[in-house]
């Protein structure tokens, strides 16, 4: 960057404070950040003496349309000769630059939108200039002027004095007639990416003589989304505090935002499903001076940045994570399915839109925290439906006709122990990668590492012998360094301490087993009456599983090898009717009575009653 150039207008208003965005407007085609393709062009333009006599700027507030325009007429101007680097040192320039040139007229198209206006340019436009090759009209917000006005403007433009040359620039170039439009060579100015506005801010901040911590940068660079004026605007708010150092606290204390450290407080009984420590976490946030509209902005993009991760994009593509907050991100997107991420930003999205219309903001956030919270198990209930509906889990390719959930997650195992390694399958309907244990935060991954990892092909969804007592085994026999063999008479004890650890639907499924053993092989058997299969199918599912395991490591201070079955009892099942004899109707009743089925409707706000039986298992028991 040349000092020269940077310094040249400061020096000019020297005995007035001229704000930061004008001090450090670009001077030259190659100051001109994220819009190399422009410059490029008309620099090439200008060398081979083929400039047209309209042009027009189109792209997003800030992102350089006037500077750009304020360029194009030194290179036209300067008193050393039409070039693409103009001198910058001529009065011409230097009148250019700071916008009082006779010849370089700036007109703001949204307060001189009248066609008295326009017809005043068009008597003006006859006039020669007054010391330089060309007459240059650079018109801002041009899509202002009303039909009228570019009626009038476009005689001008369909036969312009050889010594005029327009400039037009617009946010919205949808609003221009086709027929100004088909006149101008076009330039569309690109958002200027975050990594370029940082770079240009720290050469600021360094210029200044104030010391700007890195984090504090990338956050005003993130926020200014690709305008690099509203970054230096923001940057100017925190240099009028004269304080000579600035930290990322400054900028999230000015911006209304938590701090990094705050989010990660807040994001973590998200992703547990912790409603209670979400909402103490959220008051702090709140106590802090955190803004309630900008924590659920940000925890829009924290969640999106997750979402990149889950489907296996790279590190670039995190768009709002900090660079100390990678690893987090990559964490948190080992631990939730893509289905409960995209509800959980859709809540997040929804609550943003409230937000702006109510005076409810702190209740609205809050419920939707709650609502968060209780999206736990959306993954787990998607991967349960396509189990019920098709019963054909593989991922496209795979060998095996059914996926396994012990199988699923000892895949789930082997990413939880190589963060960041690799990506994921991105497709999220194979049911192996959706099922993410979501428990898996408080447990051990050591307890849980080797467990399932050899689990069986048990055909949990699938017709089975009739054999009314079928056993399915789930522990693995390798790895089982720390497995702890049970008393017999320590069973019931170490299953009931287990549940007490646990909640939600697992707790809830877990707790239809009425008998708990120890069999020869030392392994704990907990058996659920035929009536309550699908509660114990309902625990065999990984999520759930690895809850269990985790509960019972914890519990037992070792891994303790389970088997989940079932058996037939008639005094047990004497209260439910054999199914194939009852009517619809009690079956609709029974299934409604299944924890399970009143959780999803809990979640949900589902109607029970309109429950259909997709796939029965060929037992006949309840669905
Ligand atoms: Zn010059």
């Amino acid at each position: 960057m040349d000092k020269s150039s940077q310094s040249l207008p400061a020096e000019k208003a020297a005995a007035q404070y001229v704000v930061v965005a004008r001090r450090y407007r670009p001077q030259t085609f190659d100051e001109l950040i994220g819009q190399e393709h422009v410059a490029k062009a008309l620099k090439g333009a200008i060398a081979s003496e083929r400039v047209g006599h309209a042009y027009l700027f189109t792209g997003a507030r800030g992102v350089g349309k006037t500077s750009a325009a304020r360029i194009l007429a030194k290179a036209l101007n300067c008193a050393r000769g039409t070039s693409p680097t103009p001198c910058n040192e001529c009065e011409i320039c230097h009148s250019i630059a700071s916008g009082d040139d006779v010849d370089v007229l700036e007109i703001d198209g949204a307060s001189n939108r009248g066609i008295d206006e326009i017809r005043q340019l068009r008597q003006n436009v006859a006039v020669r200039p007054a010391r330089a090759r060309f007459k240059i009209y650079i018109i801002d917000e041009v899509h202002m002027l009303t039909k009228e006005a570019f009626n009038a403007l476009l005689k001008t433009l369909e036969e312009p004095p050889e010594h005029v040359k327009f400039i037009f620039a617009t946010t919205e170039p949808n609003k221009i007639p086709i027929t100004i439009l088909s006149r101008c060579q076009r330039y569309d100015f690109a958002g200027i990416d975050a990594a370029a506005i940082h770079a240009r801010l720290d050469q600021i901040a360094d210029a200044e003589g104030v010391v700007v911590e890195p984090d504090a940068l990338q956050i005003i660079a993130m926020r200014a989304a690709g305008s690099m004026r509203d970054s230096q605007s923001l940057l100017e708010q925190l240099l009028s505090s004269g304080k000579r150092q600035i930290t990322a606290a400054d900028v999230t204390g000015l911006l209304g935002l938590a701090p990094a450290s705050r989010l990660t407080r807040l994001v973590a009984p998200l992703v547990e499903g912790n409603a209670a420590a979400a909402l103490t976490e959220l008051d702090a946030a709140i106590a802090e001076g955190a803004e309630v509209g900008q924590l659920i902005d940000q925890l829009l993009g924290y969640f999106r940045d997750v979402m990149t991760q889950a489907v296996g994009c790279g590190v670039n593509q995190l768009l709002y994570a900090l660079p100390g907050q990678r690893e987090e991100i990559q964490a948190v997107a080992q631990r939730l399915g893509i289905q409960t991420l995209l509800a959980m930003s859709q809540v997040l999205d929804q609550t943003a839109a409230r937000l702006r219309v109510s005076t409810q903001v702190r209740t609205l956030a809050e419920m939707a925290l709650v609502r968060i919270c209780h999206l736990q198990d959306l993954d787990e209930i998607s991967a349960l439906i396509q189990q019920l509906s098709g019963g054909d889990l593989a991922a496209p390719g795979a060998a095996q006709p059914l996926s396994m959930p012990g199988a699923a997650l000892s895949k789930k195992n082997g990413l939880t122990e190589a963060p960041g390694n690799g990506r994921r399958p991105a497709s999220p309907t194979a049911a192996g990668p959706a099922v993410q244990p979501r428990a898996a935060l408080g447990g051990n991954a050591a307890d849980r590492s080797g467990a399932p990892a050899q689990a069986g092909p048990h055909a949990d969804f699938r017709p089975e012998a009739q054999d009314a007592a079928e056993a399915t085994t789930l522990p693995a026999t390798s790895g089982s360094s720390n497995r702890v063999e049970l008393q017999p008479a320590a069973a019931e004890e170490v299953w009931r301490a287990a549940l007490e650890r646990l909640a939600g639907i697992t707790a809830d499924c877990a707790a239809a087993a009425t008998r708990i053993s120890i069999d020869a092989q030392g392994r704990l058997v907990a058996s659920f009456p035929e009536c309550h299969k699908f509660s114990r199918d309902a625990c065999l599912r990984p999520t759930n599983l690895s809850r269990l395991e985790a509960a019972l490591a914890e519990v037992a201070g070792g891994r303790v090898p389970l088997v989940l079955t079932t058996h037939h009892d008639p005094n047990e099942s004497a209260a439910a009717a054999t199914p194939q004899r009852t009517s619809a109707k009690q079956q609709q009743a029974d299934a409604a009575a299944e924890p399970f089925v009143q959780r999803a409707v809990e979640l949900f706000d589902a109607d029970a009653s309109r429950m259909r039986f997709v796939a029965p298992p060929s037992d006949g028991t309840a669905p």
